[in-house]
């Protein structure tokens, strides 16, 4: 049977807000365990909640920059459930009345371009943390109780895996552009469920579906993605049913395991949270967060690829998160012209960020620095080659490439007096290739000019030497 994906995506996003969304505790994550806890957080009788207005507008950015409509009144609900990691047993939620409504994304997959519809974003809080230890025991840390999340809700529009990948980095690029998320899914900060069906290709009607959690990687949801659709397809071709059921990605195995049916699933009595007032967002508010939106990936990418004359490739990896692109563009304010800038910062300056886990602007080749080490090359005082090592030179000791290139006399000879005794001396010393290269041998002036790089140990100018080799057996 020809069977259609359907696959859903519901997004939780750990906003970087400094303090907790009800509480005054620091959000910080990898702090030593338990040191971040309050009555509020901790659910102590008594205790009331105050919704921190940073979470509001972090939520609003994101709703506003996936085109939804931000409603004037939402809801805070509880979620009520029985953890370990839930001291209040209950979640603060936005149920029935979410902040952000029916917004879009645009994706691209192998070159065709698509909207995925967003359903909601709203705002929760999120589960403090259990650290499952080597005894039986299970370890409580409460640091994340009452960070602030918000859940990314998209409606089921997403067609394959490559969609689904596509529409998570899409988004993924939207909050890192924001600020207002770290969007690493190893650490957790950005963690992706991903909601799968499949019905007979022309069918309206949706087919039952699975929920697949706890993937910890961006290509990590692509690929349980891929092997859920095999085994739906799988039990429907042996003429079974798909159960509705929530399944488990092993990352180490590439399988997915059950977790539990929906029998056993939880009720969880959602009700609006009576310590909560209802959240108004007014027309100023609304305004006001809408004016400090930022640039755009999409547009970014855009622009990138029109002003600059970058390939869509090349745009597309120095529009990838906001400070390579800032890195790139403060590159070119800073004199470099936009094709060399797009190859050292594709190459060095990620080689260098990578190798040391910092963003760029931690680097100690800031964008004026690389546009002094490329005037340098530029000039020809030195070769792209030595640029390299002049890059990591400079990167290790933070100092200006000028300094280096004059302490380590890397500069290269262009003084043609010089140059012209050493490629005389190497032509005397071969006599029988000047003859040959007389003879007709003209590829034999690679030979003169490697000889000549050798004896001036790699800094003469090849451009110089060419010349001189050329003037005098012409
Ligand atoms: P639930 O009631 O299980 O929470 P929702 O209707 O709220 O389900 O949808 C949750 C997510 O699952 C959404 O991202 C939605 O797009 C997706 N979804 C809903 N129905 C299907 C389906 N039949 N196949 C694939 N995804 C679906
Ligand atoms: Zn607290
Ligand atoms: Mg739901």
């Amino acid at each position: 049977m020809d069977l259609e994906p359907v696959i859903g995506l519901e997004i939780h996003a750990q906003l970087l807000t400094k303090s907790k969304i009800f509480c005054g505790c620091a959000a910080k994550f990898g702090a030593p365990p338990n040191t971040h806890g309050c009555p509020v957080c901790l659910g102590l009788p008594g205790a009331l909640p105050v919704l921190n207005r940073r979470v509001v507008e972090m939520a609003m950015l994101a709703g506003f920059a996936l085109d939804c409509t931000i409603n004037k009144q939402s809801i805070f609900a509880r979620k009520n459930y029985f953890y370990p990691d839930l001291p209040k047993g209950y979640q603060i939620s936005q149920y029935d009345m979410p902040l952000c409504e029916n917004g879009r994304v645009a994706i691209d997959v192998a070159g065709e371009s698509k909207e995925v519809r967003i359903t909601r974003v709203h705002l929760e809080e999120d589960a403090g943390k259990l650290v499952h230890d080597q005894d039986e025991d299970s370890l409580f840390d409460v640091n994340r109780c009452g960070t602030p999340l918000i859940e990314i809700v998209t409606e089921p529009d997403i067609r394959s895996p490559a969609e689904a990948y596509a529409c998570l980095m899409a988004i993924k690029r939207i909050l890192d552009y924001l600020q207002v998320c770290d969007c690493t899914m190893e650490e957790g900060s950005l963690r992706c469920d991903a909601n799968v069906s499949v019905r007979p290709r022309g069918r309206e009607k949706l087919g039952t579906k699975t929920e697949v959690k706890n993937m910890n990687s961006f290509r990590g949801v692509e690929k349980a993605l891929s092997y859920e659709l095999e085994r739906q397809r799988d039990v429907i071709d042996a003429g079974g049913v798909i159960e509705q059921q929530t399944y488990l990605w092993n990352p180490d195995t590439n399988r997915t395991v059950p977790m539990r049916t929906k029998e056993e699933a939880h009720d969880y009595r959602y009700f609006p949270d009576p310590d909560l007032v209802p959240l108004v967002v007014d027309e100023q508010w609304r305004e006001r967060v809408r004016s400090i939106l930022p640039e755009l990936p999409a547009h970014r990418y855009q622009r990138f690829i029109e002003e600059y004359g970058l390939t869509t490739e090349h745009g597309a990896i120095l529009s990838e998160t906001r400070v390579v692109a800032e890195y790139f563009e403060a590159c070119i304010q800073a004199g470099t012209q936009p094709k060399p800038a797009a190859t050292w910062v594709m190459g060095e300056v990620l080689r260098a960020t990578k190798e040391k886990h910092v963003a760029p602007s931690s680097l100690h080749v800031t964008p004026t620095r690389l546009a002094a080490l490329l005037k340098l090359v530029e000039k020809g005082t030195i070769s792209a080659q030595v640029a390299k090592k002049v890059f990591d030179a400079v990167e290790e000791s933070d100092r200006e490439p000028e300094e280096i290139v004059k302490e380590r006399g890397l500069a290269q000879i262009s003084d043609t007096g010089a140059l012209r005794q050493t490629v005389e001396k190497v032509l005397n010393d071969n006599p029988e290739a000047v003859k040959r290269y007389l003879g007709g041998e003209k590829k034999l002036l690679g030979f003169f000019v490697g000889r000549t790089m050798k004896a001036t140990k790699g800094n003469g100018n090849p451009k110089e030497i060419n010349k001189i080799v050329g003037e005098l057996l012409g």
